[in-house]
């Protein structure tokens, strides 16, 4: 890495410190740092620019449930993050109802551990930290640097009141949800997806929690309805006595108190008395379609900065991983080819549609759907389907149902008949809507003509839902 100092006002913001690197990473969270390792793992020089403190990087709000742990790409090796999996015990979610007086437990596919997060931010800082990559902490980006043709060329950002830039070839933006580069860049001459606003997020509060006597569902992920239809509450066992306890909604809804209403929630269960709290944080997460495109020339971006989230379970981590991988793979390419247009980007995009975009698309109609129905309506359905189908439903977008098992559903969904044929018919659109995301283009100029096709099954989706268009 060459830095070039000025030596006249190094630092003031007439004449900025440079320094010059082959990427710029934004962002030390999942997607920052499979980037940096991937990219620095093939020897080329990258920077990673946090605004956190070296102590303080990694301290992420989440739900600490971390979803195909066993499938993680391999830029950091599993054997890094390992030490931070507390529970691996979990194999099944337990949906309590309080409207039906039932609870459900539904398998979780795959495997799943619930770590101590901010560990895991740490180990992942340290697996890129020892691939290579370079680290800048206590710096906040503010602006991002563009060329006459809208190549982005690098970032501003701010360090100890001085102004400092990088110049990149690529800048990989893993700056979380609601980036504040994506209000920089000129998107003008690029596919990249702006369609975005806050609607189409959620916004979710977590506090950790010690309690005195072990918890009976420790091998549980333990959800519940909030009050809205579009949000629940969580209890997910860090061990059996540290359980990280939060809420979130869609921000479609009327706000929540959100931490008033943890707080109620907690009172009134037995488990939780003499509880302590050891951290609490909050953050907004997106709960949308990943964006279209992810791509401008010079740019990419990367997990919540791409929505590359699991609407319907806020499980971000993975698609934050294997983004940043896709996205680290894509920049080698570029530097490989000297060329950074979105030709050369573009394949970052079908890799992510390809993986798990396109499950996550079809996730959402689910989402567009609980923002249009009543709470109890929807939780009664919810407690006559079977589990089996649920579990499926909810981590691989689709599901079937075989004359045997409509047939017990039938019986046990007497008084929901009304929304299960309407829940068919969405299931049928969100199939269809899944099955057009696998023909998600090879090029950025065919990308307009695939989203009509793509908005065209979203107003058949937001007429049988009845819900206001999202996008
Ligand atoms: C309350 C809550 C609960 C969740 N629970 C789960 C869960 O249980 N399981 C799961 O898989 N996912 C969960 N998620 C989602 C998951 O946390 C995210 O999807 C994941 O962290 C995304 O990783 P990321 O690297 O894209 O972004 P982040 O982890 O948000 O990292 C972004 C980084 O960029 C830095 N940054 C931002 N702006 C700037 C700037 N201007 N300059 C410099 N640095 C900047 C931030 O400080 C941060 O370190 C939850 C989210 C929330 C909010």
């Amino acid at each position: 890495m060459s830095t070039d100092e000025n030596e006249t006002a190094e630092g003031s913001s007439a004449n900025p410190r440079t320094e010059s690197v082959d990427v710029v990473v934004v962002g030390a969270g999942t997607s920052g740092c499979y980037a940096a390792a991937t990219i620095a793992n093939a020897g080329y020089d990258v920077a990673v620019v946090e605004r956190k403190s070296a102590e303080e990087a990694g301290h992420i709000a989440c739900g600490d449930a971390l979803k195909g742990a066993d499938a993680f790409p391999d830029a950091i090796p599993k054997s890094q993050i390992e030490p931070a999996f507390t529970n691996t015990e979990v194999d099944h979610g337990r949906f309590e109802i309080p409207q039906e007086d039932t609870v459900l437990d539904i398998p979780v596919p795959g495997e799943l551990a619930v770590i101590d997060r901010w560990e895991y931010g740490r180990l992942i800082i340290e697996g890129a930290d020892e691939a290579g990559a370079e680290f800048h902490y206590d710096t906040v980006v503010q602006d991002v640097t563009q060329d006459d043709d809208g190549v982005v060329t690098g970032i501003r950002a701010k360090h100890d009141g001085d102004v400092v830039e990088y110049d990149a070839d690529v800048v990989i933006d893993g700056a979380g949800a609601l980036s504040l580069l994506q209000d920089k860049v000129d998107f003008s001459d690029a596919t990249f997806d702006t369609n975005v606003s806050y609607s189409q997020f959620c916004s979710a509060y977590r506090e950790v929690v010690e309690v005195p006597e072990p918890v009976e569902w420790s091998d549980a992920l333990v959800f519940k309805p909030a009050d809205v239809a579009a949000g629940y509450v969580w209890y997910f066992p860090r061990t059996e006595t540290e359980i990280n306890a939060g809420l979130g909604f869609q921000m479609t809804e009327e706000p929540m108190k959100l931490v008033d209403d943890l707080k109620k929630d907690l009172r009134a269960r037995p488990e939780f008395e003499g509880a302590e709290v050891v951290d609490k944080l909050g953050a907004a997460l997106p709960t949308r379609r990943p964006y279209d495109s992810a791509t401008a020339p010079g740019y990419m971006a990367v997990g919540d900065a791409a929505a590359h989230v699991n609407p319907t379970t806020g499980g971000g981590i993975a698609g934050a991983a294997y983004a940043g991988a896709y996205a680290g793979e894509q920049a080698i390419v570029a530097l490989e080819d000297d060329d950074v247009s979105e030709e050369t980007l573009w394949r970052y995009n079908q890799r992510v549609m390809d993986h798990f975009g396109g499950r996550y698309a079809s996730l959402d109609v689910y989402n567009i759907l609980s923002t249009a129905v009543d709470v109890d309506d929807l939780m009664g359905l919810i407690a006559s389907l079977p589990g089996e189908n649920l579990a499926e439903a909810l981590y691989s977008g689709t599901t079937s149902f075989s004359p045997a098992l409509l047939l017990q559903t039938a019986v046990s969904s007497y008084g929901h008949w009304g929304q299960i044929w309407n829940f068919f018919k969405v299931k049928r659109l969100a199939d269809e809507l899944m099955a057009h995301y696998d023909r998600y283009p090879t090029r950025p100029s065919a990308l307009a003509g695939w989203q009509d096709e793509r908005d065209r099954i979203m107003d058949e989706i937001y007429e049988v839902t009845g819900a206001d268009p999202k996008y």
